[in-house]
């Protein structure tokens, strides 16, 4: 949504009364298909399902006249189990966008505002707009991370909501536990902070933070993570949150009612079911990335920021639809972010090669 053309904000043939800011916002704007080549564009699994996902989805699907089971018991349950918590410390909806919604609207209306880095995630500002809370942008340090320390400080006693994102979407870098630390002990406890860790099981990095080690820790944080990056199931929409039970709750009451469904539920059992094999894939996904940075630097690509989830940053720029246009040409469909840069998922391991050709002449395009 972010490279999408605005709509005007003054409709002349609006035939009703609508709000403003509504109008004002940019329709959202998908990773484009690829109908020749390597679609790299939504930072998804190339993968096929986990075995035992279509049988479960199979399954979920014989009983598709009937409503699904709102509660989600088992998933929850599972999830627990898995976290070492109790199911009221668990929130499950379609998807963890959905997730972030219900979180702003629990916590944000007009006159509140939401802090969180910029460039990140696009569905930040758009969703803090939706119930009529004011955006607070930080900006990135210059080397592409979250300036903790400034979002720290652009807290007032009006900020409702922090979001940290790490892995970072699109830039691909991540917040360090000891910087978390730190930025935790600075923001009152009595405002929401979230961890979007959509991309957690890609990290590496042993000094990442990581939600895993922050369960309980802080009463006052949420942490976010997806089955739609590594764990492959982006079609069914399915994400989760681990928080404090009254957070929650809170959270509950704003979703849009039955909108997780059977199929999701089921298959993201299926797939906690095949643990082994998961981590195998994502491991595979990691060490390419690692591969594809390395190579990237051999190319003398030292503005690249190394990353940590499955997608790299490309900051072109100026450059950045000449270079959109260069990726194109050797088979790969890109994500632009004007005026910024290009994300690049970390895809199957045939698109390597134009990755790295494509790549190559864009270096020389912006040198
Ligand atoms: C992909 C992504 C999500 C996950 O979205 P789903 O709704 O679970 O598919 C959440 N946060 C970030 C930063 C993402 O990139």
């Amino acid at each position: 949504m972010s490279s999408g053309p605005l709509h005007s904000p003054v409709t002349p043939h609006l035939p009703v009364k609508l709000r403003p800011e509504i109008l004002a916002l940019p329709a959202y704007r998908q990773g484009q298909a690829a109908p020749t080549g390597f679609k790299l564009s939504s930072n998804e699994n190339p993968y096929d399902p986990l075995p035992g996902v279509l049988e479960a989805v199979d399954a979920a699907t014989r009983q598709l006249h009937r409503y699904p089971n709102a509660a989600a018991p088992e998933i929850t349950g599972r999830l627990a189990a898995e976290w070492g918590v109790e199911p009221d410390e668990v929130i499950v909806a379609a998807g963890s966008v959905a997730l972030l919604m219900q979180f702003t609207l629990a916590a944000a209306g007009h006159g509140d505002e939401v802090v969180y880095s910029w460039r990140s995630f696009e569905v930040y500002p758009w969703m803090t707009v939706l119930p009529g809370a004011t955006k607070v942008p930080v900006p990135n340090t210059p080397d592409h991370r979250h300036d903790l320390v400034a979002m720290a400080a652009a807290v007032t006693e009006r900020t409702r909501l922090v979001l940290v994102c790490s892995p970072n979407n699109p830039t691909s870098s991540v917040v360090t536990a000891e910087e978390f630390e730190a930025f935790m002990a600075k923001v009152p406890t009595d405002v929401l902070v979230i961890l979007d860790e959509a991309y957690a099981e890609f990290v590496t990095d042993p000094a990442a933070v990581n939600g895993r080690r922050l369960v309980r820790r802080y009463p006052n944080l949420v942490i976010l993570r997806t089955f739609s990056k590594a764990y492959g199931l982006a079609g069914l929409r399915i994400g989760y949150g681990i928080g404090s039970p009254a957070i929650l709750a809170a959270a509950r009451t704003t979703i849009v009612p039955l909108s997780l469904t059977d199929h999701a539920q089921l298959a993201a059992i299926a797939s906690l079911d095949r643990g082994d094999e998961l981590r195998h894939r994502v491991a595979e996904i990691s060490s390419r990335r690692d591969a594809v940075y390395d190579a990237l630097l051999e190319q003398g690509w030292a503005s690249i920021p190394r990353p940590h989830g499955n997608f790299l940053w490309y900051p072109t720029g100026p450059k950045t639809e000449e270079a959109l246009e260069v990726f194109r040409r050797h088979g790969i469909v890109a994500r632009a972010y004007l005026p910024d840069g290009i994300r690049l998922t970390i895809g199957e391991a045939e698109s390597v090669q134009n990755v790295l050709d494509a790549s190559e002449e864009i270096a020389r395009l912006l040198a």
